[in-house]
C-alpha cells in the first residue's frame, strides 16, 4: 500500500484490494461506514451475514465491495442481488457499475418495465453479477435465459420490503433454485420474525449485525408537527413552502392517486413539482429520478414504494402530507438517507 499513498488505506485494512481501492478513491470514499466496517470482512471471509440496516448505512457497498472482489471473471453468472423495487434495483446496480470500474465484472439489471427482448439480450452477454427484482427474476429462470448452475453469492437486500410486497413466494422459489453451496447475505430494516425465520432457512450459521444507528437518524432530524383540518392542508402545505423555502423535499401521500392531485394542484399554482409512484412507466420514473437527484426537480411528491430506498443527497425538507398509519414507513420516510454520514441541517414535518 505505501505505493499508493492516494487509496484508502482504511479500506485496505478491511481486505479490499487495489482494483477496487483505485475506484474507491474514484468516488471519493475515504472511510467505511459503520456497516461496511463490520460487514466487508465477514463477508471476505465467507460467512453467511443478516444485517439490519437502512437505506443511506453505506449497505450496497458493505456486500458490493467484498462479492465483487470474490467474483471470479473468468466464470459465468456468481452472484444475484434481488432488491423489492426497481428504483432501488438501479441504485444498487449503479453503485456496483462504479465500485467495479477497474475490475472485469460485468453487472445486468433484470427488473420489470423493460422489453423482454432487451433483457434476454443483455443477459446472453455472460453478467458475473446481476441485481433483479424477484419477479422478474423469476421470470428470466423461468424461460431457461438464466442459469444459477455456477451462482456463489446471493444478496436479499431490503428483505422486510419484499415480504411486505408479496415477493414471499418468489424468493422461496429462487433461493430453491441454488442448489449447491453459496454464500448468503440478507439486509434488511428490520429484523421481525419472518426474515429471520428466512435466514434460518436459507443461511447457514449467519452472523447477525445491527448497525442501524436509529438513535443517531433521529438526532440529526428536526421533526415537527401541525395540527390542520383536512380540507385545509394544501393552503397550509403553501405556507410551510414559503416559510421554510426547501431546496429539495419530498412530500409523501398515502395514495398514488393523492400524490398525481398534489403534484398537478402544486404544478397549476405555478410550483415546479413532479410525482413519482407505480402507476408511471419504469422509464419515466427512473427519469424523473436522476433529475431530483441532480437537483433540477426540486419537490417530488412521491408514495412510500416509489420512494422508498432512494437515496439522493441534499434532501432539506421531508414533508408528509398524508401520515402514515404504520410507524416504521414514518421512519424509513424521514430518516433513509445517509443515517451515518456528517449531519446536514433538515427538517421534518
Ligand atoms: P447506501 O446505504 O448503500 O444506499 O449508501 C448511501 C450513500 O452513501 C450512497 O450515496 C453511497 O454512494 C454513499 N457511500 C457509501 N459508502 C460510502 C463511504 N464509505 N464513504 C462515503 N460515501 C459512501
Amino acid at each position: 500500500m505505501h505505493r499508493h499513498p492516494e487509496l484508502p488505506q482504511a479500506f485496505a485494512d478491511l481486505g479490499i484490494e487495489i482494483p477496487i481501492l483505485r475506484a474507491l478513491h474514484a468516488v471519493g470514499y475515504k472511510d467505511p461506514s459503520p456497516i461496511q466496517r463490520e460487514l466487508i470482512p465477514l463477508v471476505l471471509s465467507g460467512r453467511d451475514v443478516l444485517g439490519q440496516a437502512r437505506t443511506g448505512t453505506g449497505k450496497t457497498a458493505s456486500f458490493g465491495l467484498p462479492i465483487l472482489q470474490k467474483i471470479d471473471p473468468s466464470q459465468p453468472l456468481q452472484a444475484v442481488i434481488l432488491t423489492p423495487t426497481r428504483e432501488l434495483a438501479v441504485q444498487v446496480l449503479g453503485e456496483l457499475k462504479r465500485l467495479a470500474k477497474f475490475l472485469e465484472v460485468h453487472c445486468v439489471p433484470v427488473y420489470g418495465g423493460t422489453r423482454m427482448a432487451q433483457q434476454i439480450h443483455q443477459l446472453g452477454k455472460k453478467p458475473h453479477l446481476i441485481v433483479g427484482t424477484p419477479g422478474r427474476v423469476m421470470d428470466m429462470l423461468d424461460r431457461g435465459v438464466l442459469n444459477f448452475d455456477s451462482v456463489r453469492f446471493v444478496v436479499l437486500d431490503e428483505v422486510d420490503r419484499m415480504l411486505d410486497i408479496g415477493f414471499r413466494d418468489d424468493i422461496r422459489k429462487i433461493l430453491g433454485r441454488i442448489k449447491h453451496a453459496h454464500q448468503t447475505v440478507f439486509v434488511s430494516a428490520t429484523l421481525e420474525a419472518e426474515v429471520v425465520k428466512l435466514s434460518k432457512t436459507y443461511m447457514n450459521d449467519p452472523v447477525e449485525l445491527n448497525v442501524s444507528r436509529d438513535q443517531i437518524t433521529v438526532d440529526l432530524i428536526t421533526q415537527q408537527y401541525i395540527v390542520v383540518q383536512q380540507w385545509d392542508k394544501y393552503r397550509l402545505l403553501r405556507k410551510i413552502m414559503e416559510h421554510e423555502k426547501p431546496t429539495l423535499v419530498i412530500i409523501f401521500t398515502r395514495t398514488k392517486h393523492g400524490a398525481r392531485k398534489l403534484a398537478q394542484r402544486l404544478h397549476a399554482d405555478g410550483i415546479e413539482a413532479r410525482e413519482i409512484h407505480g402507476d408511471l412507466v419504469q422509464q419515466k420514473r427512473e427519469r424523473i429520478m436522476e433529475r431530483f437527484r441532480k437537483h433540477h426537480i426540486p419537490i417530488l411528491v412521491a408514495t412510500d414504494l416509489a420512494a422508498r430506498g432512494i437515496d439522493v443527497h441534499g434532501i432539506t425538507h421531508i414533508i408528509n402530507f398524508d401520515m402514515p398509519d404504520d410507524i416504521e414507513i414514518y421512519v424509513h420516510r424521514i430518516a433513509e438517507r445517509r443515517a451515518w454520514a456528517p449531519p446536514e441541517k433538515r427538517y421534518r414535518l
